[in-house]
């Protein structure tokens, strides 16, 4: 049975390239009708940051990709949290001691400081030297003797020498590793918790993962678990491995970063508790206003595509379509100018009433309480073909509920004659003789007045819609008019003109 897992870590909120490594397993469980599980990886006390779980599950939540399994929705394997399954890590960390495999090691900080100065080889997160303090280096009595007096230690794995690791990912195909270049992880740490690289090995075990999706910046990691995947003796249950490609900048040239995001809106959601510390809120893609469907709609394009032109596809599409052979190695670039037009494309794809709530609460926002439903829903159908964003809702439909508060006086005033204001008194009492009068007639009579008072039709439209909704947006200028209706529209052209 195809299980598959999201792992993050609560170190912080999540972003664009998260989200895509949730929809990628998402879509490749519900394809083959399979289990997604969320496990939350939170071994790292030292990282964790408050608040950072429920905000993924608020994620995911808002995004419709439910898990099966979770530390919320529990399932057949919990505890889905790392930090509670913390005893059997231990075992199998001494399990891995006993063969041969890892290693006590008793270097303090100090030591491991020195060492990493003297040896030029030796920096930060490249190869661990055997010949420090370690039960690899010194005699048995001295192994026990120090575990006996309860010295901290952390056990390590032994990376064999001259060796080559290899295995086949479902995406990049071939990979293979020298062992000299790999570092003697840290698997138990002194505080008794596992690494990430324990942990991550014995719970896709004991979670029956038969498929594995993460990150490509996680390819380093490969060659630790595909050892400890062998020294267990599990490697026939091995999941296989998909490392998803990168997410690049707009020009392609190196990764997305975080300072990105805060101009292109990378979280899914404002990070409020998180940034707190910073004081900045960096808004996400829901406080932008992008639609969910959009959003990943988006995120399925990066990386991936079903071989045609078609770009627009519906969760079930996508589900329905999506193959890992499809998934390029090569970096994606993400493009928030493209983003926006998959919201675009959304918002015009959606019924008037599933944008209903949405849209009065942007106006509510803005002070603007909509009573009438009817009349707004009539309102988002006219105008939401030119709405990109959801906030943009407030520009091209609050003017139908209160009178522009301010005109794009240079549209009209450099031309102003008094031909014009003779126009717009002429109309305004055209408008009074016909309450009630429709688009197309009103278009008509309009038409025809211009041509009485000798002036061009464009010359007075423009100013007709600056005195309606204040500047030089909005559709038809006379489904503006009838939506407004004739009192209404008679009175912002006496405000306009007063
Ligand atoms: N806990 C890792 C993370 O934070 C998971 C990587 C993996 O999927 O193996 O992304």
């Amino acid at each position: 049975k195809v299980r598959v897992r999201f792992a993050p870590s609560p170190t912080g909120g999540l972003h664009l390239g998260g989200v895509r490594t949730v929809l990628f397993n998402y879509l490749f469980a519900k394809k083959h009708n399979g289990d997604f599980i969320l496990r939350i990886e939170d071994t790292d006390q030292t990282r964790y940051v408050a608040g950072a779980e429920e905000y993924i599950l608020d994620c995911l939540k808002w995004c419709g990709l439910h898990p099966d399994e979770s530390p919320v929705a529990g399932g057949l394997y919990a505890p889905y949290r790392q930090s509670e399954r913390k005893a059997a890590y231990r075992e199998y960390a001494e399990r891995l001691v006993m063969q041969g495999h890892a290693y006590y090691a008793f270097d303090t900080a100090e030591e491991l400081d020195k060492n990493r100065k003297e040896s030029p080889n030796f920096q930060y997160g490249q190869v661990y030297r055997q010949s420090l303090r370690n039960s690899i280096a010194l005699p048995q009595h001295e192994v026990d003797a120090l575990l006996d007096a309860g010295t901290p230690h952390v056990i390590r794995i032994k990376m064999p020498a001259d060796e080559t690791i290899s295995f086949n990912d479902m995406i990049r195909g071939y990979v293979s590793f020298e062992t000299n270049q790999v570092d003697d992880k840290v698997l138990l740490k002194a505080d008794g918790m596992p690494t990430y690289h324990l942990a991550v090995v014995v719970d896709d075990y004991l979670m029956k993962i038969s498929h594995a999706f993460r990150g490509e910046e996680w390819l380093p990691s490969a060659p630790v678990h595909l050892l400890l995947w062998e020294y267990l003796g599990w490697k026939a249950e091995m999941p296989q491995w998909a490392h998803l490609p990168l997410i690049l900048k707009p020009d392609g040239h190196g990764k997305l970063s975080k300072r990105d995001g805060a101009r292109l809106g990378f979280p899914v959601y404002a990070m409020t508790w998180f940034d707190a510390k910073t004081d900045e809120t960096t808004p996400g893609f829901r406080e932008l206003g992008f639609l969910p469907e959009a959003f990943l709609n988006l995120l399925a394009t990066l990386g991936w595509n079903d071989g045609t032109d078609q770009e627009i596809f519906t969760l079930d599409e996508l589900i329905e379509k999506f193959s890992i052979d499809r998934v390029s190695k090569a970096g994606a670039k993400f493009d928030f100018e493209k983003a926006k037009w998959f919201n675009a494309e959304w918002i015009k794809r959606s019924t008037v009433g599933s944008l209903l709530p949405a849209v009065s609460s942007i106006l509510a926002d803005k002070g603007i309480v909509i009573t009438d439903d009817a009349k707004l829903e009539t309102v988002i159908n006219l105008i939401k073909d030119r709405c990109v964003l959801l906030p943009d809702f407030y520009q091209q439909a609050g003017y139908f509920f209160e009178q522009p508060k301010e005109y794009d006086l240079n549209a009209v005033k450099p031309k102003w004659t008094d031909a014009k204001t003779d126009f717009f008194n002429a109309l305004t009492n055209l408008l009074n003789e016909n309450t009630g009068i429709g688009a197309h007639d009103l278009e008509t009579k309009f038409k025809a007045l211009a041509e009485e008072k000798a002036l061009k039709v464009g010359d007075v439209m423009l100013p007709f819609r600056i005195m309606l909704v204040g500047g030089k947006f909005g559709p038809h200028v006379f489904d503006i008019a009838a939506l407004l209706g004739t009192d209404e529209t008679v009175s912002r052209i006496a405000k306009a003109l007063g």
